[in-house]
């Protein structure tokens, strides 16, 4: 292998090791999910919000939410920074504001909801019987809803 090709190589795998640290949440659902047998999409840039997980058979979508970034009430990784705590307190409103307005579009087309939070997902990378809990409410909820 040539040295240019090699240097090539070894950013792209240090990119994308950078990339799938930035999603790690959503790669740790996914996985979980798939394992569980279901088929989704990512990303899904047609409906509103884009949400992270959507599961056509279930017509369900699944936002994996920062705690800061969507203002998780009552969650300790939600705190607004003390330094231009104006302008910080006006952003997130904004993003509680959007996400809102996004959950209520993909009511309205029929499609149900679920949002789990980042502090969620920590919790079950931390304690396999988290998760196991966690994945049987998730299934359950992806399921139940359906037959409504
Ligand atoms: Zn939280």
């Amino acid at each position: 292998m040539n040295e240019k090709r090699k240097t090539a190589m070894s950013r792209s795998k240090n990119m994308s090791r950078v990339k799938s640290k930035d999603t790690k949440p959503e790669i740790f659902l996914r996985k979980l999910l798939w394992h569980e047998g279901f088929r989704y999409r990512i990303n899904f840039k047609d409906l509103p919000g884009k949400p992270d997980i959507f599961i056509p058979n279930h017509n369900t979508a699944i936002f994996i939410n920062g705690c800061f970034w969507h203002v998780h009430e009552n969650c300790k990784l939600s705190t607004i920074p003390k330094t231009n705590r104006d302008f910080w307190e006006k952003k997130l409103k904004g993003n509680v504001e959007r996400d809102k307005k996004n959950i209520k579009k993909l009511e309205d087309m029929g499609i149900n909801v679920l949002v789990i939070w980042g502090c969620e997902i920590k919790a079950m990378e931390k304690n396999e019987e988290v998760m196991k809990r966690k994945v049987k409410e998730l299934i359950k909820e992806i399921i139940n809803r359906d037959k409504k």
